[in-house]
């Protein structure tokens, strides 16, 4: 099992020892130390991360969401403990459906990853200067493209549906809806077909990143970036990487 410990076997017993009390004062003195998922994500532990293991952190954490044992963090030492910059491990794009909450998913704590919220997800213009600065500027060692199941906005996509300012962001899940095989009726009643555009649109917007974004791109092709698709059921809680 990864655990951030294993990054860390160069401090002294004693930060552990600090962490473990429950105050203020030991959050001060234990800004940098990683002895569990309850530690803040520090800049020295962020270069300790590569994209396989950042990648393997998130599946670490979604473990624990999924078997009902999420981590308990003082927020409050955490809070302290970030106050003086941030050194996330990797960076989410999921959609806005309140059932899928990211940090609670992956089990991941104040500090410990960038989050992009938008519909579908579609990539846009926002979305690729976001994820540009965490990974060029703040030095985030993977990006997960999180689509779900019985998503909204695909549902919309297939039925063609057009509101307002959703038109334009459901035109952008168009594309998978023509690429996705289909059996049975063209509906959002339809729902395998709605999974199966839902994980058609999350790989989309995986290579999306790297064909709109060019610093995306030379990240990923050095190897300091890695960016994957997964599946988040909303019948189980399970996600499932692509
Ligand atoms: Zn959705």
């Amino acid at each position: 099992m990864l655990s951030r410990r294993a990054f860390c076997c160069a401090l002294p017993t004693a930060s552990f020892v600090a962490i473990a009390i429950p105050s203020v004062a030991s959050a001060a003195t234990t800004a940098t130390d990683v002895s569990d998922a309850c530690a803040a994500f520090t800049s020295d532990l962020q270069k300790t991360v590569t994209p396989e293991s950042a990648i393997d952190l998130l599946k670490e954490g979604h473990a624990r969401f999924a078997a009902g044992a999420p981590t308990k963090c003082n927020m409050a030492d955490l809070v302290h403990a970030t106050e003086g910059g941030q050194a996330p491990f990797a960076c989410v794009i999921g959609c806005i459906d309140s059932r899928v909450p990211v940090e609670l998913v992956f089990d991941q704590q104040i500090g410990d990853i960038f989050t992009a919220r938008v519909a579908g997800p579609v990539i846009n213009g926002d979305i690729l200067g976001s994820m540009e600065f965490a990974t060029k500027v703040a030095g985030a060692k993977a990006i997960v493209v999180l689509g779900h199941s019985s998503c909204g906005a695909v549902k919309g996509a297939v039925d063609d549906v057009k509101l307002g300012n959703l038109t334009g962001l459901l035109d952008q899940i168009q594309p998978a809806v023509a690429a996705t095989p289909l059996t049975g009726e063209k509906s959002s009643k339809n729902a395998p077909y709605v999974d199966a555009v839902a994980s058609t649109n999350v790989m989309n917007s995986v290579a999306a990143l790297t064909e709109r974004s060019p610093i995306l791109k030379e990240l990923v092709d050095t190897g300091a970036l890695k960016i994957v698709g997964a599946m988040h059921d909303v019948h189980t809680g399970a996600v499932t990487f692509l």
